[in-house]
């Protein structure tokens, strides 16, 4: 039987020590700042931005909120997006997706200054994570990469197997477990013998967004299992993976829910603080 990874102890741990590194700056006159834009009525986006600002007021993190209407256009957006940009007190800007349709979405996630892409998804941020020179990740794959620190599971030499390459989760990730030295090997739709790839895996991160797609003869005895995905599965909330069966021969596994997603929010707020210090000259 698996060890559980436990998202919440770890996000948890991350956000106690942002929130001391956030206090130490208020003692020094540095304050912290998030900017979140909403654009419309998408119920989901609501309950994630309501999140995000909860989790600024735990971590002493000044939220901002940007709530505009749905019928809001690009050089509106772009407006509002140019005056955070020169705003001292706004060390992180966060525009929620999806955009409404109409608004030219790669041109607003563009106009955001590099410094305060909090959410690391400007093309200099994306440039610099190939490169291996970066100060932002985007939240999944970065919450992934501490959940192994904690756990302290090695990376080095090990054969990771990402299934999924969207610009948000699988991309980052393969990049982020490259850097680590791991030797990575990312699937897609397109990928042949699947199982074959992933049966070799001592890591394996699955990012499909499909219920019940990674089953027990998919894993190879005693991997490292990253569950990413968030699916219903008649009407319950679940991973990509068949926890029950996959568990049992998994050496580490994160269940869902309590597992990457609890980090998301904790490594955005990473980002926002590691903003703040490298607009102050801290770092
Ligand atoms: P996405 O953009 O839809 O990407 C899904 C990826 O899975 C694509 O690369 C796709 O391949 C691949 N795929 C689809 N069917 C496949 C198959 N049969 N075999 C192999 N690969 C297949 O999704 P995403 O944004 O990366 O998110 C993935 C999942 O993670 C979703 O459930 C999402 O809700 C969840 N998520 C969770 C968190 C969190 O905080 N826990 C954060 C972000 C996302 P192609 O590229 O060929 O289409």
């Amino acid at each position: 039987m698996s060890k559980i990874i436990d998202g919440k102890k770890v996000s948890a741990f991350v956000k106690e020590n942002i929130k001391n590194e956030v206090k130490n700056l208020k003692e020094r006159g540095i304050g912290v700042g998030l900017a979140v834009i909403l654009v419309g009525e998408d119920p989901a986006s609501k309950i994630y931005v309501a999140n995000k600002k909860k989790a600024c007021a735990d971590l002493g993190i000044v939220s901002m909120e940007y709530l505009l209407p749905e019928n809001t256009t690009t050089d509106e957006l772009l407006s509002l997006i140019d005056t955070l940009n020169n705003e001292k007190t706004v060390n992180g800007i966060l525009c929620q997706l999806p955009l409404p349709k109409g608004i030219d979405e790669k041109t607003v996630l563009n106009a955001i200054s590099p410094e305060k892409d909090v959410d690391a998804f400007h093309p200099v941020n994306v440039g610099k994570i190939m490169i291996g020179d970066y100060d932002f990740v985007p939240c999944t794959p970065a919450g992934i990469m501490e959940m192994l620190k904690y756990y302290d599971i090695q990376i080095e030499s090990k054969t990771c197997v990402v299934i999924g390459r969207s610009n948000i989760v699988g991309k980052p990730m393969s990049m982020l477990l490259m850097h680590a030295n791991g030797t990575v090997t990312t699937c897609h739709s397109r990928t042949k013998n699947l199982s074959d790839i992933t049966s070799r895996a001592d890591i394996l991160v699955s990012s499909v967004g499909k219920a019940n797609f990674v089953t027990a003869d998919m894993v190879k005895e005693g991997a490292v299992v990253i569950d990413v995905g968030m699916n219903r599965d008649d009407g319950k909330l679940c991973g990509d993976v068949v926890f029950e069966e996959v568990s049992k021969k998994a050496s580490y596994i994160t269940p869902v829910p309590g597992g990457v997603g609890p980090m998301t929010i904790a490594m955005l707020m990473k980002n926002t603080l590691t903003a703040a210090k490298r607009q102050n000259n801290l770092i």
